[in-house]
């Protein structure tokens, strides 16, 4: 057995954590940060008492509101030429992966000089940024553990990975309370983006015997909390186990990588704008049957922990087709929207498909496929 467990940053796990947001933040000798956020989090009354735990503490802040989803690298140079501007020694980042992704990209500009593009894998090396501490107030990405972030490239549409030291954050808080606030919809689709790492993480031609472990855990915690999040928000259970969940997935994925559902969530994100989330969920069942030829006892394994009875006969095939039809029941509970609902038209499939060749999840998916097979994945959950 070999593996390699790369996820390097000290985690503060539970209800009320971020309370200690400023205390520890200094602990890292900070005395100005950057904090970095969104509207709908500020709105959502999430910022202010964090800022006044950094202030308390004696912290010198300054703001940066106006994070946009799929994080452009135009928004993070400018971003970034504020941070050098006001010559902040730490950043803060609040909010989902959009806000974080944000505050690691930063990072790198703190430290090595712009534009971000300049530091996309797998070419971009950069030197370690200064002190970062992410507090995620989604349950979906990981983002608060792993050691990449996702930046739009504006130039060529598509989205890439900027990876290396100044992405490792410092210190994790994860406050479940921060999110009960969330909106059933991103609920859903955050946590099916955990989901999607838990499964890949699992699949992936580089899985491991230790993301075996956090994924089967990350999956049964998933289908049991997820819809009691969905339903009910205040469901403080559901909401502690989802972000938790969303941890141990991203730990799994830090080495395993993602592969076939995160391609193609890629490029609906990037071509279609669709929140990430939604685009990896409606790629689920189709990962299922990429990966069923080649890993079906794992497959029959996910079926189990999402609770379904599979008799020990059943052929590989049935199997497959048993698990991807509950994912599809699944996302329907929670309100995930179809490839139709979302408004993609036939003629895009093609052009998705390609594109998901090109992509860096690709390279982990854990068979050869040519982008006919991939075309004929895309078409079967077009046609739900
Ligand atoms: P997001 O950060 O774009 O946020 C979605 C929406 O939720 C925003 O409008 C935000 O204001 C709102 N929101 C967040 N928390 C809230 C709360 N507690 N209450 C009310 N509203 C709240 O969405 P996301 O799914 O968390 O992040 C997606 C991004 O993360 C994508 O760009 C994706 O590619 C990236 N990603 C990164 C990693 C990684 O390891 N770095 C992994 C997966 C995905």
């Amino acid at each position: 057995m070999s593996f390699r467990i790369s996820a390097k940053s000290e985690v503060l796990f539970g209800e009320g954590a971020s309370h200690q947001t400023g205390k520890r933040t200094v602990a890292f000798g900070c005395s100005k940060v950057l904090c970095v956020y969104d509207k709908g989090v500020k709105d959502a009354g999430i910022v202010g008492p964090i800022v006044e735990s950094m202030e308390k503490a004696a912290l010198r802040v300054v703001h940066y509101g106006t994070v946009l989803p799929d994080p452009p690298d135009t928004m993070v140079d400018e971003c970034g030429a504020i941070a050098r501007k006001e010559k902040v020694d730490g950043i803060v980042g609040i909010g989902g992966g959009s806000t974080l992704d944000t505050a690691k990209a930063v990072n790198v500009l703190l430290t090595n000089p712009g534009p971000i593009r300049h530091y996309y894998a797998p070419t971009g090396v950069h030197k370690p940024g200064k002190p970062l501490v992410l507090i995620p107030t989604t349950s979906g990405t990981g983002s608060e553990i792993t050691h990449v972030a996702v930046v739009s490239n504006t130039a060529t549409k598509t989205k890439g990975g900027i990876l290396g030291p100044a992405m490792v954050a410092s210190l994790a808080i994860v406050d479940p309370l921060l999110t009960l606030g969330l909106p059933p919809h991103i609920t859903a689709a955050t946590g099916m983006d955990t989901f999607a790492h838990a499964i890949e993480g699992y699949t992936s031609v580089i899985k491991s015997a230790m993301s075996d472990i956090l994924s089967e855990k990350a999956i049964e915690l998933v289908f049991k909390y997820l819809p009691r999040a969905v339903k009910n928000g205040s469901d403080m259970e559901a909401r502690t186990n989802m972000s938790f969940a969303c941890l141990i997935a991203g730990m799994s994925f830090n080495d395993t990588m993602i592969h076939f559902g995160h391609a193609i969530g890629h490029c609906l994100g990037a071509l279609h704008h669709i929140p990430h989330g939604v685009a990896c969920a409606v790629a689920m069942p189709g990962v299922i049957d990429v990966v069923i030829s080649v890993m079906p006892d794992k497959v029959r394994r996910v079926g189990e922990l999402m609770g379904l009875t599979l008799a020990k006969g059943l052929k590989p095939a049935e199997v497959g087709a048993a698990v991807s039809e509950r994912i599809v029941a699944f996302n329907k509970e929670l309100g995930i929207p179809t490839l139709r609902e979302l408004k993609v038209k036939e003629a895009d499939l093609l052009p998705m498909a390609r594109a998901a060749t090109r992509d860096v999840g690709f390279f982990f998916v854990p068979r050869s496929m040519s982008t006919n097979d991939v075309l004929a994945i895309i078409q079967k959950a077009y046609a739900l």
